[in-house]
């Protein structure tokens, strides 16, 4: 869960163009790109998750709105600028971190996104979450457009492709700032979704320097904490950033090619010059193990598991679904797209929207299917969270233990651990 942080001292109530400071300006740190342009970001651990707050005489234009758990403070934030109802938000893609506030201010705003994004946002893990109508777009596009707002020209325009297949650019022209969604990632290695695609980073980093002046300030989705959360990037990155792109993945194919393996290389440090980009979720370690995993592994043509189970979850509950999923891992294990990730973001998913008790079958699927997942720890951590939920303490201490076990320096579980034995012990 987010750490609350405590904002910088913004300058914009002085500038008396927004004329109230919310209770909740507490919760997020706001930079101030331009007197009516604030960048808000939230502590997610390691990263910042940033959304951008454009006011004027038309009213309030919103990029991306936070993370379910974040909402009300942001909704707060928004109202307390006393400006009334969002006119437009913009989605720079579906990812649940950036959209939690998308149904908040009703059907009133209107809200703009890429064509995938509706059909994406019914699809895989994100079925479970259930969005009501008000969270999908009014207006989708395939290649750009543009609004005119607030005496503003706003560009939006389509980067999907890389760390998923929905992003787009939105390029505020007079005050030459640039949400890039998740391509450049606050200039780190970024994470990569099933419908992203690890080789099409450079392109697009590229394309974004053909699509903005040489004198734009770069803003992502997230930034590295190691940067800063008022971390604002600049054009000239861009260029160093392709490049990087490029050579990474161009150290990992010789690698490959010399007949090394995915640990071999990270045992070896052959990222190790490149070692400042892993600033914010992704190691140098984690970016050899996606770059492999593209070179190596064929692109996904199977169909999407989480239908049939989202389907049985609907009719029989979380017991039953994790049952189809097991049945179907045993007798089509090669039509669908399974992966030790679904059960476990199933449940996260339907953690964060407070189904405790049916996400606690979900983690306990994935640490029965998948004993010795990857993220194992994660799950065990989220499970541990759930019965907490539950006041299930037992059973929380004992999958907190198990987290920590399996990965020692996992600081979030240290943090529920102290939390948990204080409970106990009431
Ligand atoms: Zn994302």
């Amino acid at each position: 869960m987010p750490t609350v942080i405590r904002r910088l001292i913004p300058v914009f109530a002085a500038l008396c163009l927004i004329p109230t400071v919310a209770v909740a300006d507490d919760y997020f740190q706001v930079t101030t790109l331009a007197p009516d342009l604030l960048l808000l970001s939230t502590d997610q651990g390691s990263y910042s998750n940033n959304s951008l707050v454009f006011t004027g005489k038309d009213g309030v234009l919103l990029v991306d709105t936070h993370h379910d758990s974040d909402v009300e403070a942001f909704k707060e934030f928004v109202d307390g600028l006393d400006l009334g109802v969002p006119k437009y938000i913009i989605s720079t893609h579906r990812h649940v971190e950036h959209i939690g506030g998308n149904a908040l201010f009703g059907p009133d705003p209107i809200i703009l996104a890429h064509k995938l994004f509706p059909k994406k946002l019914r699809s895989g893990t994100f079925l479970f979450g259930e969005y009501p109508p008000e969270s999908f777009p009014d207006i989708t596009f395939e290649d750009s457009m543009e609004i005119h707002f607030n005496g503003e020209l706003i560009r939006l325009a389509n980067i999907g492709g890389s760390h998923d297949d929905n992003e787009i650019m939105v390029h505020f022209t007079n005050h030459k700032i640039a949400h890039v969604s998740s391509v450049v990632n606050g200039f780190n290695f970024p994470s990569v979704d099933g419908d992203g695609d690890v080789l099409q980073f450079e392109r697009l980093t590229r394309r974004l320097m053909t699509l903005l002046p040489e004198d734009t300030r770069i803003v992502s989705g997230h930034h590295g904490k190691v940067n800063g959360f008022d971390f604002v990037g600049t054009w000239d990155m861009l260029p160093t950033y392709a490049d990087m792109m490029r050579n990474t993945i161009e150290i990992v194919q010789h690698g490959l090619s010399a007949g090394k393996t995915k640990e071999q290389m990270q045992e070896a440090g052959v990222l190790d010059e490149y070692k400042d980009y892993a600033g914010s979720y992704v190691g140098t370690n984690g970016w050899i193990n996606y770059v492999v995993d593209v070179l190596t592994v064929p692109k996904e043509t199977r169909s999407d598991i989480c239908k049939p189970i989202y389907d049985s979850w609907k009719k029989d509950g979380a017991k039953a679904a994790v049952a189809r999923y097991r049945e179907l891992l045993g007798t089509q294990e090669e039509d669908y797209d399974f992966s030790e990730y679904v059960l476990m973001s199933i449940g996260g998913k339907l953690y964060s929207r407070g189904i405790y008790e049916d996400s606690v079958d979900f983690f306990q699927g994935a640490l029965e299917l998948y004993p010795d997942a990857e993220y194992g720890y994660y799950t065990h951590y989220l499970a541990a969270m759930s019965y907490e939920k539950l006041g299930r303490l037992d059973e929380a201490l004992s999958h907190c233990q198990e987290s920590i076990r399996l990965k020692p320096d996992f600081a979030a579980a240290s943090e529920l651990m102290t939390k948990l034995e204080v409970e106990s012990k009431e």
